[in-house]
């Protein structure tokens, strides 16, 4: 994987940042700097006074070449470090350079104490940095993944967290979750280079022949000889004798303790091949490859995997994380549109959850969402994750995530399936929040300005009146612990914000 290289200019807090993302991202932490005083044995200010500061720029870049070819890590660079073509040409080949921009008044007040080890601010430190950044303007301004570090450190580096793709969870599992477009032509790299072994792809018929090719392609590069089972699609297979058959599969090609199950599809392969990896040989290695919207920033995270019994979906199943998930938005390219469309509803569910940007996002339309598809993934997979992280076994706030499901698994099991997953949801948010504006958890509004959103995705947002509301309304009762004397529903109080209210007189949810 590519190194995360800091630059930008002294004061903008490279180490900082380069800190909480090592320890956020699992990865190791170098500073550069330190890097050229450990091989010289002296200071930088010390290289500079005797050796001047062409030879403190020959150490760097034999710094940079060493850096670079060790294992990936987040790195902070020096202030001028890129200066030289032949630095920056490095970097950029063995990694993404992220840089951090900050007013000037923020860079004095941050340098102000310790200007005496920076050789080149020496003197009068606001007239030293002035003429250095003007000197320098030209070169700063040519890096283009940039990001405000006046805010606060933590929020910076979730920001370029989600600009990267890049997160790594330890709630349940330790696992890095990496989304970008074209990733999945990197698949058999990074596996390789997480120890997996002998992989086999699990997938669906539908899958595999637009995506099999070029992922099969990626196994074959990096030297794996991997087989792949493809399934018939559909809810309707994801039965005990689909993953009885996976196990068969396995079995019959020599899967040992060691061998990785790398499950390529949406929900329903995601859930079944990792439910059959969990139990064959009492749990061999996953990786989990999602190819819906929904799968990207739901299914796949979290670590549940299971399948259905005829008495109900999702009956059967465990809790059992993957060790990597990898998400391509560019194989979304090929999903059917109504199952995209049924996605977005998870989508603006984890904007009003915590995301008012991704919420407005979603509401500038359908041309918008497409041409921000990468964004879009990013930030509501690291919505979900956040979530997660707080609550891996369900155990409290992770209910947040429900939003719309209370009302929204009803409708779907009312309408037998007729309704998509997604749509059910879009419709079930709708009802829950008119309830949460007639609870005053929220304020009259919040469910018209919902509804625009989902309705301008395409989303229906009115229950179909041909599904009787006492059915809902009694499914809902049943769905949810018989013999509870409340249910628990994630209600929106905002646009980023939900609570957790318990309500008794369910009648009144639908009114
Ligand atoms: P799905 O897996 O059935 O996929 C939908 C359809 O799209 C299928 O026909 C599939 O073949 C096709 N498809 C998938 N990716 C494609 C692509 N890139 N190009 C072309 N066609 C493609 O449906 P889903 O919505 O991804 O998943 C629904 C399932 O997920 C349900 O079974 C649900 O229970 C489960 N789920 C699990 C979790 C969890 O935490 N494990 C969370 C939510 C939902």
């Amino acid at each position: 994987m590519p190194h995360i290289f800091l630059y930008g200019p002294s004061g903008t807090g490279k180490s900082t940042i380069g800190k909480i993302l090592s320890r956020n991202l699992n990865l190791p932490f170098v500073d550069s700097d330190h890097v050229i005083e450990t091989n010289a044995g002296i200071s930088i200010s010390q290289i500079m006074a005797q050796q001047g500061e062409p030879a403190a720029r020959d150490m760097e870049t034999a710094a940079l070449k060493q850096i670079g070819s060790d294992k990936e890590s987040v790195i902070a660079l020096g202030g001028g470090a890129l200066l030289r073509g032949e630095n920056r040409a490095l970097v950029e080949s063995h990694g993404r350079i992220v840089f951090l921009v900050a007013e000037l008044e923020t860079l004095l007040e941050r340098l102000h104490s310790d200007s005496n080890k920076r050789p080149l601010l020496a003197g009068d430190l606001r007239e030293k940095l002035t003429s250095l950044l003007a000197s320098r303007k030209e070169h700063y301004d040519s890096f283009p993944l940039r990001f405000d570090a006046d805010q606060a450190p933590e929020k910076l580096a979730s920001e370029i967290q989600v600009a990267l793709g890049r997160f790594h969870l330890s709630g349940m599992g330790d696992y890095d979750v990496i989304v970008q477009n074209g990733d999945i032509d990197d698949l058999g790299e990074m596996l390789k280079s997480r120890g997996l072994q002998n992989p086999i792809l699990v997938t669906d018929h539908h899958i595999a022949q637009f995506h099999a090719e070029g992922v099969m392609a990626s196994l074959k590069k990096v030297g794996f000889d991997s087989k792949m089972i493809a399934l018939p699609a559909g809810e309707v297979y994801k039965t005990l004798n689909t993953i009885s058959r996976l196990w068969n599969s396995f079995l019959q090609n020599g899967l040992d303790r060691k061998s990785t199950v790398i499950a390529f599809g949406g929900g329903v392969v995601g859930d079944m091949a990792g439910f059959a990896a969990s139990t064959y040989m009492r749990g061999i290695p996953w990786v989990c490859v999602p190819t819906t919207l929904l799968s990207m920033v739901d299914a796949s995270l979290g670590g549940k995997t299971g399948f259905d019994l005829p008495e109900g979906k999702n009956l059967i199943g465990a809790f059992y994380p993957p060790k990597l998930v990898l998400a391509d938005p560019q194989v979304l390219t090929t999903l059917p549109e109504a199952e995209f469309i049924s996605g977005l509803a998870e989508v603006v569910k984890h904007g009003i959850i915590s995301d008012p940007e991704l919420f407005d996002l979603c509401g500038r339309g359908m041309d918008c969402v497409k041409d921000n598809l990468e964004q879009i993934v990013k930030r509501a997979i690291a919505v979900k994750i956040r979530i997660i992280e707080e609550d891996p076994y369900e155990k409290g706030f992770r209910a947040a995530l429900n939003l719309g499901h209370t009302v929204g698994h009803a409708v779907e099991l009312v309408s037998k399936f007729q309704l998509r997953h997604g749509e059910a949801v879009a419709i079930g948010m709708l009802a829950e929040t008119k309830l949460a504006e007639r609870l005053t958890v929220a304020r009259i509004g919040l469910s018209d300005r919902i509804a625009g959103v989902l309705s301008t995705l395409g989303l229906p947002v009115h229950i179909p009146s041909n599904l009787p509301r006492e059915e809902i309304i009694q499914t809902m009762r049943v769905d949810k612990k018989k013999n509870a004397k409340a249910i628990r529903f994630a209600l929106p109080a905002e646009i980023g914000r939900v609570e957790l209210v318990d309500v008794t007189d369910l009648e009144s949810v639908l009114e």
